[in-house]
């Protein structure tokens, strides 16, 4: 029997993706031209599905990139002058402030120790800073931002661009894209799809901030600056010949999901976690990392290992499951689940029994 893999990234391929690659292929999609009708269909189809399951407003743009760590350093390098606020709690969001120092930014970050969540009456924002980069769902520790606190972080502070890392807490995590000028993640996680694309939904007030800077002289980037990506966006295009099978395939699972039932695909997502925080609890070895229910992720769980991780990792493996290590430092001492869509309930169920009796 093949084995699941609960890995948070790359993760288990959503169950159609083979079918689908089988179809495009058929469909000669790796050959059509970038420039053409077909391509601008399935653009346009993929958009407006992404629009559909995660609710985007009308009024947001898509745009393509080759993963989030790209839309890390086109943010940086196309909306912000000067100064940027960073949320971080974890070997992502602390690589996204790196990003900004390397790029010659004032970088201020909010700091907690992996494994804490923010605390909003803790963080001061800067007057100076131009934008806020949060995250919804840092995967290296397992901790969530809940999404009412997105948004209340985001209301604070309307005159700053609002930017939100959503790479694992998307689709089953939703939150309000009305209030975040940059939402962004790549499809090798929740979406179930091989590595390769990262997709930003992103405002009009980035765009134009990017226009602004390139006025004035500031570099915006070359190809994927946001100013290209608009015109081309504008007749379902890309600057630069994309991954049309990556965009036909999202295009695809997106429109799965939608049949599936988003409402369903949702709750679904709760109820897997629970069972698998229920059993860390039951677990005489594993217990979850997050100390604090409340800021524990639904999409990406993390548990300690009292005796080491690894010999937990090769037992499971031994019985078809693939978890992921802990992430840099405790690459010995975590485990990470994934509970991402393409996660049935059965599997699920197998692995949190499993998990229970160790
Ligand atoms: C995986 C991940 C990224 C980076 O995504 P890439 O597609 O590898 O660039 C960024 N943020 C979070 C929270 C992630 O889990």
């Amino acid at each position: 029997m093949k084995p699941t893999y609960f890995t948070v990234g790359p993760s288990m391929l959503y169950p159609t993706v083979a079918a689908h690659i089988q179809n495009g292929l058929s469909q000669d999609i790796g050959s059509i031209s970038h420039r053409g009708k077909a391509f601008e269909k399935l653009f346009q189809e993929t958009t407006e599905n992404l629009r559909a399951l995660l609710n985007i407003p009308a009024d947001r743009r898509l745009f393509f990139f080759s993963s989030a760590t790209e839309i890390w350093e086109r943010l940086i390098e196309n909306c912000v002058d000067e100064s940027i606020f960073h949320l971080v709690n974890g070997s992502f969001s602390g690589k996204f402030f790196e990003f900004s120092q390397t790029l010659g930014r004032k970088a201020v970050k909010h700091e907690v120790a992996p494994g804490n969540g923010f605390d909003l009456r803790e963080i001061a924002v800067p007057g100076e800073c131009e934008a806020i980069a949060a995250i919804v769902n840092e995967t290296s520790s397992g901790v969530s931002m809940p999404l009412e606190d997105v948004s209340a972080l985001a209301l604070s502070h309307p005159e700053k661009l609002f930017f939100a890392d959503v790479v694992t807490a998307v689709p089953a995590v939703s939150p309000d894209y009305s209030l975040i000028d940059c939402a962004y993640f790549s499809v090798q996680k929740g979406i179930g799809m091989p590595a390769g694309l990262g997709v930003a939904i992103v405002s009009e007030r980035c765009i134009e901030k990017s226009k602004q800077r390139k006025a004035d002289g500031k570099i915006t980037g070359t190809y994927h600056s946001f100013s290209q990506l608009e015109k081309f966006a504008a007749t379902q295009q890309t600057p630069a010949t994309p991954n049309v099978l990556f965009i036909y395939l999202l295009g695809k699972v997106a429109g799965d999901m939608l049949t599936y039932g988003a409402e369903k695909m949702r709750n679904e997502t709760r109820q897997k976690a629970e069972m698998l925080y229920r059993a860390m609890d039951q677990s005489a070895l594993l217990s979850p990392f997050v100390v604090n229910p409340a800021h524990r992720s639904i999409t990406t769980l993390v548990a300690s290992v009292k005796t080491g991780s690894p010999a937990v990792i090769e037992a499971l493996k031994k019985e078809g499951m693939i978890v992921s290590s802990g992430y840099g430092p405790f690459k010995e001492q975590h485990i990470r689940i994934a509970n991402f869509p393409a996660h049935t309930l059965e599997a699920t169920h197998t692995l949190a029994q499993r998990i229970a009796a160790l």
